[in-house]
Parts: structure tokens; sequence; C-alpha cells
């Protein structure tokens, strides 16, 4: 798209025949969320909020980690709504009072939402703490949490989650929870796919190794059927699901994820305005022919030359 184009869009996110997708941003403090929020987004897709947290010796208590939750909000106010992430602590984002020492495979070990299983009140605490901001901001707060794996798993947190009164949500970063996603559905309220972690845990490539670069890419067929699984599961139960990973920042991709039925595209503040502008030039219809097009690709440079060619 031109550079008037990019310069000039505003939003609200939609295709050029007027379906609507959000465009929401990725933040991890009250300062970032306030530059977010002068961008066209209609909130927040993803509130890093281990990010807080890592050179912490002592879990905050909860009036502090409600007053930090509550800067994030309060920059997006009553008519905007912000995805909080429950604490996704452990592998390459160690937090001292929440994570294990000396584990031997930390990526696939005990990190985000299994962190809550030998401590459930590090959950409790955090829920009561968005609950409580949420409350005092009067902003719409739903809550999402990291690294699940079973439905188990996402009935008790969306369980807690409705107590408290909040919106609840789980990503979908392992392959389970993609081929589950019906099921998943059933029970919690929206998904969002982290497709950063879904292409290392489908791939079995570290996310962090520069090496295994052409295996840790969201257009590799096999992240494509995963996603594609867990839109249809979505567009099936009517239902919420977004992506909150790196793919969502890709302008093209972003069509791609469209026309699998994806619903939110949250990204870091700056490809908001590129995907913006690349959506509004293409109509549904040639979303789902650029989707149908990468799903049948044979890898991903065959998938993007293919996505390119239907949408220039
Ligand atoms: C992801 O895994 O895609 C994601 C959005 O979460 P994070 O990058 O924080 O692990
Ligand atoms: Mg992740």
């Amino acid at each position: 798209e031109s550079r008037a184009a990019l310069a000039t869009w505003n939003g609200p996110g939609r295709t050029a025949d007027g379906v609507p997708v959000k465009i929401l941003a990725n933040v991890a403090d009250g300062a970032s969320a306030r530059t977010a929020a002068e961008a066209p987004v209609q909130g927040v897709g993803l509130f890093r909020t281990e990010l807080s947290f890592l050179n912490r010796k002592e879990e905050p208590s909860v009036d502090e980690q409600a007053a930090i939750y509550r800067e994030v909000l309060d920059a997006f106010g009553a008519d905007r709504y912000v995805v909080v992430r429950t604490l996704d602590a452990g592998s390459d984002k160690p937090v001292a009072y929440a994570t294990l020492d000396g584990e031997e495979n930390p990526a696939l070990g005990v990190r985000g939402l299994r962190l809550s299983f030998d401590n459930p009140g590090l959950m409790d605490r955090q829920l009561d703490a968005v609950a409580q901001a949420a409350k005092e901001a009067g902003t719409e707060a739903w809550v999402m949490a990291p690294m699940v794996a079973t439905v188990a798993e996402a009935t008790d947190f969306a369980a807690k989650v409705h107590e408290r009164g909040l919106t609840a949500g789980v990503m979908v970063e392992v392959p389970s929870a993609a081929l589950l996603a019906h099921r998943m559905l059933e029970v919690v309220d929206f998904l969002s796919i982290g497709t950063n972690d879904l292409t290392q845990y489908t791939m079995a490539a570290d996310r962090m190794a520069t090496d295994l670069a052409h295996l840790t890419d969201p257009w590799q067929p096999a992240v494509l059927q995963l996603i594609a699984i867990t839109a249809e599961a979505g567009r099936q139960a009517g239902k919420p699901v977004g992506v909150c990973g790196e793919a969502a920042a890709d302008p093209l991709l972003a069509c791609v994820l469209v026309g699998m039925g994806i619903t939110s595209l949250s990204m870091a503040a700056a490809a908001v305005r590129p995907v913006g502008a690349r959506l509004a030039t293409a109509t549904m219809d040639v979303c789902e022919e650029a989707a149908e097009a990468a799903l049948s690709a044979a890898d991903p440079t065959a998938a993007r030359d293919a996505v390119r060619a239907l949408l220039l």
C-alpha cells in the first residue's frame, strides 16, 4: 500500500468490504500503554503483566499490583478494552518470587499458568488485583492465561475469572490447545493465539535460536493449520479468536489470519498502521482466498509468494 494510505489510515480495523476486525496493541506497562493509546486501536489485546515484575524479589501486594494494572486500564478509558494476561513467568522470563530454580528444560517446565498448580494464591491475588483495578478504572477488562494445555486448566481458570465478574479466555500457544479449541470454547469466552510460542512448540524450535529462524516462522504450513483449526472453532462457537503474537504484525499474514476467521489482531504499536492500511485494501473474499493459498503451500516461501500475488 502507498505511503499516503499508511499515513492516513486511522481505524477502526476493517476489510475493504467493511468486515470489522479489531486492531489492538500489545503493551507492557503504563508508559507503553499511553503511547499505544494514541494509535488507532480499539484497545489492548495483550498486556504482558510479568514484564513489570522481572526484577522483583517479593510478590507485590494486591494493592500495588492493582495500581500497576490501573495505569494501563486508565490509558484506554471507558470506550476501549484491555486484555490482561496473567503472569507468564518462567522459561525466558524468570520472576524471582514465582519461578522455580534449576529446571533442566524451562521452556517445557513450570511456566505461565502452570505456576498456579502448586501456588494457587499467586493467581488468586493477581485476579483480585485486576478486578479491583478494572472497577476503579471503569475500563472493561478481559483476562487470559498463558501456556494452557488442557481443557481442565481452562475450566478452572475460567471459573476463577468469572467469579470476579470478568471475561475469561485462554491463550493458544501449545498445539494441544489449538487441537482442542472447540472444547476450550465451551468453557471460555474467547481465545487468543500466541503465535510466538505456538510456533516454537509446534516446530520444536527455540524461538530465541537465530539458527532456527527457518523453522520458527509462523508461515510454516503446520503452524497455519493449527491457527486455522482454532479460528474455525471460534467461527462455529460464535466467540472471538484473536492473534497476539508477532504474526499479527505482518501485514500480509494479517490478511491470511482474517481470511481464516480471526476476529482481532494485537501487535506492537508501530505495526498498527501498516497492518490496518493493508487490511483495508483486501476484501473478505480475497482474505479467504489468501488463507486457502497459504494453507495449501508447500513451505513458507511458497505461501508468502502465493499470498503476495493475490493481494497486490
Ligand atoms: C506468544 O507466545 O506469541 C505471545 C504473544 O506471548 P509472549 O511473546 O509474551 O510469549
Ligand atoms: Mg507466549
